[in-house]
């Protein structure tokens, strides 16, 4: 029986550490925060969205540019299996319309409670309040409530998560402690995350409310997703799905009428009375809720549409916005273990038996199950590789 140690009790790290026990060795884990898997119980807020019942294809075009390293490691542990491993921890599924699947309590307690006892009774240990600070020779380095502790485990797999949201454990620290080992890292950016937009105060009426029904566009990507106009600019799962293209500067538009053709929009618009304003017409002939008239006059005006634009902006308004909020305020962020730092198995190539899992990985993937799924399955990848090495 190899000793071996998980640092980050996220759903990565506990999936890591659940394999390196059923696979017959001692697990010791170890996490910085009070409590553990705090960003899965925040996640679990807002409608605990576990993964999406859709095609595999159609499910691994979400992860981009690391579809095809990821490929075989969802493959092993894809939506199917997320659900039938969330029902083996008591909790009944549902899917939504869109494909999002949830458990029917909507919140990840249960989940993680009933997750802490299975991995209890397989003689996983925790330590919490255990922060690791990097090596010193072969040696992990904790700070502990107990002072400092070195650890020499056989094997190690780190699951320290992302960079944003770092009140809930996932502060990026452990980059440069990498970083300083040798081991190639992507810088972290911000990835389904709002915008910020300085709004007239006309605009503070409608803060809070929801722009549904709309297309958002930027660069080669859209989306059909809601968004929300908040104090602070535009937040919602239909803007963060184009993270990657706002990133790169490409300029954002909405169509606030996508189920009506331009010829159809023009065709009514031809038959608009002249004394009726672009107002009243927006109201009473495109039945346009309050909050998308006001976001229709406002990015005219800010973005100077010509008078003869006006109509067809309706379709395709500008969206002028100041960048992306801050990465903190990020759902998760891209970023990090590059790939070509690690082997096929996510083992580190610059410090053999150290395995990388989660969000730490250079990967990114729009809201909608994605995340937590890519988590659960690099965690779980990382794991049952790391028993196989230490079984070599
Ligand atoms: C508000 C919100 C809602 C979300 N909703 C969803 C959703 O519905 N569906 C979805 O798929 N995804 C969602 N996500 C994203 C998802 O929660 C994360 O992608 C996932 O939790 C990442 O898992 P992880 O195990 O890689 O990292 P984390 O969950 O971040 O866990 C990493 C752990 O490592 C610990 N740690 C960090 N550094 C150290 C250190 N030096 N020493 C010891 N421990 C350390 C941290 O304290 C933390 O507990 C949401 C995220 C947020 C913020």
């Amino acid at each position: 029986m190899a000793q071996t140690m998980v640092i980050g009790a996220g759903p990565a790290g506990l999936m890591a550490a659940e394999q390196l026990a059923a696979a017959g060795h001692e697990v010791l884990v170890a996490e910085a925060k009070p409590s553990v898997a705090r960003k899965l119980l925040m996640a679990g807020k807002s409608g605990l969205n576990l993964t999406r019942n859709e095609s595999f294809d159609t499910f691994m075009g979400a992860y981009g540019d690391a579809e095809e390293w990821l490929h075989p490691i969802i493959r092993a542990f894809d939506a199917q299996a997320v659900m039938a491993w969330a029902s083996d921890l008591g909790q009944k599924m549902f899917t939504g319309s869109t494909g999002r699947v949830f458990p029917r309590v909507m919140k990840a307690s249960p989940l993680l409670r009933a997750w802490l006892t299975r991995l209890d009774e397989a003689g996983v240990q925790i330590r919490t309040r255990w922060c690791w600070q990097g090596w010193r020779n072969d040696a992990l380095v904790f700070d502990t409530p107990d002072g400092e502790r070195l650890c020499t485990p056989d094997v190690t797999i780190l699951a320290l998560g992302g960079a944003s949201w770092a009140r809930l454990g996932s502060d990026g620290a452990w980059a440069s402690r990498l970083a300083e080992t040798g081991v190639a890292l992507a810088s972290f950016e911000p990835a389904n995350a709002a915008l910020s937009v300085g709004w007239s105060p006309y605009m503070q009426t409608h803060f809070g409310a929801a722009l549904k029904s709309v297309r958002w566009m930027a660069g080669g990507s859209h989306s059909r997703g809601e968004a929300t106009i908040s104090a602070k600019g535009l937040e919602g799962g239909g803007l963060y799905s184009l993270t990657p293209s706002l990133r790169n500067g490409d300029p954002l538009f909405v169509d606030l009428v996508p189920d009506l053709g331009e010829k159809d929009l023009l065709a009514r618009l031809a038959s608009k009375n002249p004394k009726t304003t672009l107002s009243q017409w927006l109201k009473r002939t495109l039945h346009l809720p309050p909050q998308k008239i006001a976001l229709f006059h406002e990015m005219v005006k800010r973005c100077s549409v010509p008078k003869s634009h006006e109509a067809l902006a309706i379709k395709r308004l500008p969206v002028s916005h100041a960048g992306l909020r801050p990465i903190d305020e990020a759902i998760s962020t891209a970023g990090g273990v590059a790939r070509d730092a690690l082997d096929s198995g996510l083992m580190l190539t610059a410090r053999p038996g150290v395995f990388c899992a989660g969000e730490m990985l250079d990967w990114e993937a729009p809201t909608g199950g994605y995340l937590l799924t890519g988590c659960l399955a690099t965690g779980r990848w990382a794991g049952r590789s790391a028993a196989a090495w230490l079984d070599q």
